[in-house]
């Protein structure tokens, strides 16, 4: 017997390295006429590095001491920046504590006990309120540079920061512009991560529609904007922070190889081979075969 259109299209976009969960799925994703794209893992390779290790001079700690901290804090994470920080703990041969009263907290960061004191790593505007703080300036001149700045905060005062840099991924701008043609509208950036950083990255690819600074609620809420105007959404992402909005999407696409475990239960598909340009050629197979089920 022939495969049905909508089996084949899933075995097709299989080949195509993209993994469709079923076939109303497939059908669906046809339907899409807005995107909305996460950053960091997403539209970035998903393996950020750690640039500048930046301790207070008030702190007393040395550049090594203080990503020993951070890389304690992060070790229990599966968020990259908590991959980049015990991956350059690693490089320079720090030995990493074990924690207890590992907390995370999604699109903010994350907190621990390491040798008796709470530390915090994550996001200088969520953390602090002290807003003029030395480490809050420190902060954003890397962000000006591009970067993602993280705080590290030892019982609740600011340390120091780390600066980290991801790469963009090779197919970033040509997949924009081919969803762009695909669905009428270009699509949204949706991302957890400083404006800064978000806006830079926005003009590489050519995306003008950015939303900086979101927790994941909030990528829900931008998605719900969008999809009140009439449109039906397609959400690409790879986090924890991801997964409320992949889940409310018309269709939600998680990336593989970075994903969490979260979002890849959560989303439709999952990008099985790591390419960014594998999203569109899904979206025209299942046009195809929805032209040819009616
Ligand atoms: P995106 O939406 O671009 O994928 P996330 O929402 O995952 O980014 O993260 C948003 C911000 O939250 C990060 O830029 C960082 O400041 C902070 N953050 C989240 N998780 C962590 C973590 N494990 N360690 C440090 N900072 C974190
Ligand atoms: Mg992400």
């Amino acid at each position: 017997a022939t495969m049905p259109p909508l089996l084949s299209a899933i075995a097709n976009a299989g080949r195509h390295g993209v993994l469709i969960k079923s076939a109303v799925v497939m059908e669906q994703l046809g339907q899409v006429d807005a995107v909305a794209l996460d950053k960091t893992g997403t539209l970035t390779e998903g393996t950020p590095y750690v640039t500048d290790i930046r301790p207070l001079p008030t702190s007393g700690l040395a550049d090594d001491s203080l990503l020993r901290l951070a890389a304690a804090a992060e070790h229990p994470s599966e968020h990259p920046l908590a991959r980049a920080i015990t991956a350059a703990a690693r490089t320079r041969e720090l030995n990493i504590p074990l924690v207890t009263d590992f907390n995370s907290a999604p699109g903010t960061g994350v907190t621990a006990t390491v040798e008796g004191n709470t530390v915090t790593v994550g996001s200088p505007a969520r953390l602090s309120s002290r807003t003029g703080h030395p480490a809050v300036a420190v902060a954003a001149r890397l962000e000006a540079e591009g970067r993602t700045a993280v705080l590290v905060e030892v019982d609740g005062a600011p340390v120091g920061v780390l600066g980290i840099a991801d790469r963009l991924r090779e197919d970033a701008a040509t997949t924009v512009t081919a969803l762009a043609q695909l669905t009428g509208r270009t699509p949204v950036l949706v991302t957890g991560d400083n404006r800064r950083a978000a806006a830079r990255l926005a003009d590489d690819v050519g995306i003008t529609d950015v939303r900086a600074g979101l927790l994941p609620q909030d990528k829900v809420t931008a998605l719900n904007e969008l999809e009140n105007s009439g449109r039906k959404v397609l959400v690409v992402g790879d986090g924890v922070n991801d997964a409320p909005a992949l889940a409310a999407a018309h269709t939600g696409i998680a990336m593989g190889r970075a994903g969490s475990d979260l979002a890849l239960e959560t989303a439709d598909a999952v990008v099985v081979r790591d390419e960014l340009a594998t999203i569109p050629t899904a979206v025209s197979l299942s046009r195809r075969a929805r032209r040819l089920v009616v």
